[in-house]
Formats: C-alpha cells, structure tokens, sequence
C-alpha cells in the first residue's frame, strides 16, 4: 500500500472545483487545538507559576517551581558549545542579520500640503516574547529566527521561553542555552507549550507580561496564539509545518522526496505535499519515499506525517493549474522545481516563503539562508508574513498642521463630519476660527 495519498485534480478547474477544500489539509487542526488549550490559558492567568508547573509536570515530565534560567546555566551552556555548532549559528545570525538590516524601516514624513504633515514614525515594541521550540527537537535555530530581527528592531527588552528538559535538570536544551548566550539573551524561562504563551500574555511569577510573542510551535502553541490574539499581539499562527514542492518532469525524485521527508522529521502532524503534472515523477518520487523513510532517524514520525490526510501527491494538468493549487494551499514552505522556475514562483501569490529551483532547499532556510524560517502555516500564508523586523516594530502616526494648514481643510471637515451626523466633531475644527462653521 502506498505510503502517501493522492488527490487527482486532473481535469479540474477553479471554476467548478474549490482547490482551497482540495487541498490535503490536517484532521486535528489549530481550531480543534483551541479546544484543550483554553483550560491552560486560564490556569495560568488564575494560578500563574503554580499552574505552569502543574503543566511542565504533566507534559514534560518535570517537576520544578523555579522557572527562571540561571544565568550561570546560560553562560556556562556557551562554554560548553561544540566550535562547530557555533561557528554554524555564527554564520545563520550573520546571514540573518544582514538581511533584517537591509529591512529596517525609517520614518517616513510626509507634506500634505504647505504646513501639514504626516509622519509615520518607526517605534520597536518596548517587551517581546520569544518562543522556541523544544519539544521533539531542540530548535536551536529558532533562537537564532527570533532574536536577530528582535534585536535589529530596537526591541529593548527580550525574553524567551523553551520546554524544560528532563535530561537536563529540568533546563531548556543547552544548544538552546548556548545560542541565547551567543546573543546576548540573558531573560530566558523552562516553559513549553501553550503554558509559555500564557505566561507571556499574562505574566507570571518572575516573568512580566510583554507585548508581542512570537515563534514557532506544535499546534497546541499556534491555539494558544490564536486565542491569546488582543491580549498580547503575535506575529503568526507558525504551527506544525508544512512544504508544497510544485515540480514538473525535470525535477529530481530523489531530492523532491528528500525535502518532503526534511519537514515530515517536525512532527507528526506535519504536512509534506507534491503537486505535479508528471505522473513518471509521482511514481518515482512515492518509490523515493519509501526507499529513504528507512535511510533516516525518526521514521515513525515521518511515517505518520506523510500517511496523514496533511500529505499528499496531488496531480494536475499542468503548471497553470498547478499554480493555482498550490496559490489555494498557501504553503508555508514551498518550493518551485520546474523548468521554468522564476517564471512559476512570480506568479505565485500566497506562500511563507518560497523557494526557488533545485539548489535552494528549504533546509537551507531552516537555518543559513538569511531569510527567516518563523513561517505562517495551516493556510494562514494568505493573511500574514513571515517574521521580520517589520513584526517587532509599530508605526505611531504624527500629525502637525500649522493654523493655516487646518484652515484651509477645515471646511472639508466640517462637511464629511455633517455627512457622518457627528457634529461636534466639526465643532471641534470651528471653534478654532471663531465662528460656528457646522452650521454653513
Ligand atoms: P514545542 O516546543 O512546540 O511543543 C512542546 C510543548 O507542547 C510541550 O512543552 C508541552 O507543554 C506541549 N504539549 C505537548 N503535548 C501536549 C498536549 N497534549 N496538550 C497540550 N500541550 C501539549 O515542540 P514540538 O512539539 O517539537 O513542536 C515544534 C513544532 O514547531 C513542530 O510542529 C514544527 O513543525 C513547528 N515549527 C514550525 C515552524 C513555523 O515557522 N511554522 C518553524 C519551526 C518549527
């Protein structure tokens, strides 16, 4: 039997069939997450730290009241650090950080007419909280997505929080540790799941509320962003992840399903999914998945991320309609393996990020490729960017008109306050001139 599911859209059009409810989509999805989540969220904001450890105790199997990271632990974890491993982090933060910089936003002024002007001031969020999961896999490289632009924005104080570990006395994964100290974070709590995402948007215990979380996460993290959305801004809902490969016959088998594979490893709940026109290269692909499935560490969760009703190899007429579907899908991470590959992901419009032709992975960019692998997910991809900078920064809009500027628009307000029957708002205009102008 074959490992993963196919969708035929062959034939179709997206004019009698809707690709959005085509599309391989997950079971258990954030909305069905919510569910379990709300309970977490509202122990915390009832019992703060207490519940927090009832919580790590229960799905992390640790058992410790003292959620706040020794500092001592954070340095020493650096000290420990493979030259490797941080010469690695050393060239992602570079990466990362030259293209956050080349994206920093300035004020921007501008003259309406003679003596009015509109300013869109730049101003990074005062506290941020940073997630960085840790649950099947210690995302060191997490720590690396949310911090840089964090910090390239001005965002003045930082804290992180990552599951506490069982080996390791109830402390986030060291590499964890070692990359906060690379960065110079020094605020760091043993806290997962949706319980961290409380405990930012609450505050609790030795962790102040902030302003604006953001991070990856499973799904019961990208419920509890969801729902914790007004009370603490966040930058996406970045749950389980998910790659789209559209690829024609001159793509490679062995490397279509080596990608697929790359972000089934995430989680079970993961979604990997093929659309081609190439029915040699859906077999050869399937074949390849079988083949390496065997080759690799975590093969019980990659064979439950590629079986689910998440994955799937959906077949189409062509790349036209293949770039509707996967424009319908909105994929997290999707790459374009077609001859004409540019071409093809120009005109795609909804996508974390995309990933264009056979030497540009998306490994590269879970780690070293610049670009920033914290990623809307679950169709979300339509509405809302990748994080950035741009996430940690508000635009506060100045105004200053000079008397004469506000005289001469003072009628037009005045009108469009009649317009609205809200007349103490032209009032409001008039009486700065001395004569009731609600009433012309
Ligand atoms: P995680 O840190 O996100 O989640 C672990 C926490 O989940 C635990 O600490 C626990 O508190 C909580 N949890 C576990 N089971 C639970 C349950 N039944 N009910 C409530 N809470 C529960 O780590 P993870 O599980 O390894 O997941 C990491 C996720 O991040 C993966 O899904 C991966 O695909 C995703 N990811 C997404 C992006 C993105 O940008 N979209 C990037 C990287 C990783």
């Amino acid at each position: 039997m074959s490992l993963i599911r196919r969708i035929d859209l062959r034939g179709a059009d997206a004019a009698s069939v809707d690709y959005r409810a085509s599309v391989p989509r997950a079971e258990f999805d954030v909305e069905a997450a919510t569910h379990q989540v709300q309970p977490i969220l509202d122990a915390v904001r009832a019992r703060g730290v207490e519940a927090i450890t009832d919580f790590s105790a229960r799905f992390d199997g640790v058992s410790s009241d003292d959620i706040a990271v020794p500092r001592e632990a954070i340095t020493a974890a650096l000290d420990e650090l493979d030259p490797t491993v941080r010469a690695a982090l050393e060239e992602s933060i570079r990466r990362l950080r030259a293209t956050s910089e080349a994206e920093l936003e300035h004020d921007v002024t501008s003259a309406v007419a003679p003596g009015a002007t509109v300013t869109h001031r730049k101003v990074p969020i005062d506290r941020v909280g940073l997630y960085v999961p840790g649950g099947l896999a210690p995302l060191v490289s997490s720590v690396v997505m949310n911090v840089v632009p964090a910090q390239v924005a001005g965002v003045r104080s930082i804290a992180l929080a990552s599951p506490p570990q069982k080996n390791h006395g109830g402390l986030p994964e060291p590499t964890i540790l070692a990359a906060c100290a690379l960065l110079g974070i020094d605020e760091v709590y043993a806290v997962g799941g949706a319980q961290a995402i409380a405990m930012f948007a609450y505050g609790a215990g030795p962790c102040a509320r902030v302003d604006l979380v953001t991070g990856p996460g499973n799904i019961y993290v990208a419920a509890a962003k969801r729902l914790l959305r007004g009370v603490v801004g966040i930058d996406s809902e970045a749950g389980p992840t998910e790659i789209a490969i559209l690829a024609d016959d001159s793509a490679d088998a062995a490397f279509v399903a080596a990608d697929m594979v790359s972000q089934a490893e995430h989680d079970p709940m993961a979604a990997s999914v093929l659309v081609t026109d190439s029915l040699v290269l859906a077999d050869a692909v399937e074949a390849e998945l079988d083949k390496q499935l065997f080759a690799t560490r975590h093969t019980e969760r990659i064979r439950t991320a590629l079986g689910g009703r998440q994955s799937g190899i959906v077949l189409v007429d062509d790349m036209d309609q293949g770039v509707e579907v996967v424009d319908a899908y909105a994929a997290e991470h999707l790459e374009i393996v077609t001859r004409d590959a540019a071409a093809h992901a120009a005109r795609v419009r909804n996508a974390g990020a995309i990933f264009v032709g056979p030497w540009s992975p998306v490994s590269l960019g879970d780690y070293c490729a610049g670009s920033n692998h914290v990623l809307p997910t679950a169709g979300c991809a339509c509405h809302s960017s990748g994080l950035s900078v741009r996430a940690f920064t508000r635009s506060v809009h100045v105004i200053d008109y000079t008397q004469a500027a506000l005289a001469e628009v003072a009628d037009h307000v005045v009108t469009l306050a009649e317009a609205e029957d809200l007349p103490g708002h032209g009032q409001a205009v008039s009486v700065r001139f001395g004569s009731d102008r609600s009433e012309r």
